[in-house]
Order: structure tokens, then C-alpha cells, then sequence
């Protein structure tokens, strides 16, 4: 019977790697950089947002609702609603980011959230500056 040299000596082979540069990178310690231009979460400037609902009526995977928030930001916002983007339906298209009028809805390039509850992922986007 013939002995398959190579075949017994290339578990060895990956002793090699141990001597590598890892292909990985410690996450959370060591933080990828996020590419310019890379479309994460949602930020709505609510000073600006007027409630006109264009960024609902084109979204084509209907991850927006429009929502009373508990307080008013713009005096010009006649129907009192703001955005609400469900990231289960979300595709980060940018389309609702395009046809809003006064551009207050924009792609952040924050893009990591974890959470055992399926409801933290309807979230109302608001400005950072006015949490
Ligand atoms: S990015 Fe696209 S899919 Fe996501 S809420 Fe906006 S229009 Fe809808
Ligand atoms: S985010 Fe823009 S498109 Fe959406 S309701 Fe506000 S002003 Fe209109």
C-alpha cells in the first residue's frame, strides 16, 4: 500500500499561518474605516424637515411610515409627521435622500447596529445635533 507522503504532512502546513498576518481585525478594539461617501443610517435635519412625505411615496420597498414625534422641531412642518425608516425593509437606495425638498434627509456612514429586538430597527432619524 502506498503512503500518501503529502497528505500526511499537510495538516503541518497550516502551522505556517500561525506565523501570518491575520486577514481579520479585532472588532470592536480595532474599528474598520468607513469609505467615503458609504450610505449608513439615517440623519433627518428636523429644523428643515417640512413633512411633505416625498421620501415615503418613493420608497419602493415601503420602509417608510410617517410618524407624529412627541415634540415640534419646524414650525413649517404642516403635517407635523417626520420619517420612519424600517432597516428590515431598507435596501439604502438614497432615492427618499434625493427627492427630499429641503434635504434634510441624508445617509450617515454610521452603519453598525446590533440588537436582540427587532423593534429597534424602525427608527426615526434625527439630526445628531438634536438628540
Ligand atoms: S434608502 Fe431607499 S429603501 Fe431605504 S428608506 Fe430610503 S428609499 Fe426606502
Ligand atoms: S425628510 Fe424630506 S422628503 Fe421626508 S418628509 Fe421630511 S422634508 Fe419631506
Amino acid at each position: 500500500m502506498a503512503i500518501d507522503i503529502k497528505g500526511v504532512f499537510s495538516p503541518l502546513s497550516a502551522i505556517g499561518t500561525l506565523l501570518k498576518h491575520p486577514k481579520t481585525i479585532t472588532y470592536p478594539e480595532v474599528k474598520k474605516e468607513i469609505p467615503k461617501g458609504y450610505r449608513g443610517f439615517h440623519v433627518n435635519d428636523l429644523s428643515a424637515c417640512v413633512g411633505c412625505a416625498n421620501c415615503q411615496d418613493v420608497c419602493m420597498n415601503e420602509a417608510i411610515d410617517m410618524v407624529y414625534p412627541d415634540k415640534e422641531y419646524n414650525p413649517k412642518n404642516t403635517s407635523g409627521c417626520i420619517p420612519r425608516i424600517d432597516y428590515g425593509r431598507c435596501c439604502w437606495c438614497a432615492l427618499c435622500c434625493d427627492v427630499c425638498p429641503p434635504s434634510s434627509l441624508k445617509l450617515d456612514n454610521i452603519c453598525i447596529h446590533a440588537d436582540y429586538d427587532g423593534d429597534n430597527f424602525l427608527y426615526m432619524p434625527i439630526n445628531k445635533d438634536l438628540k
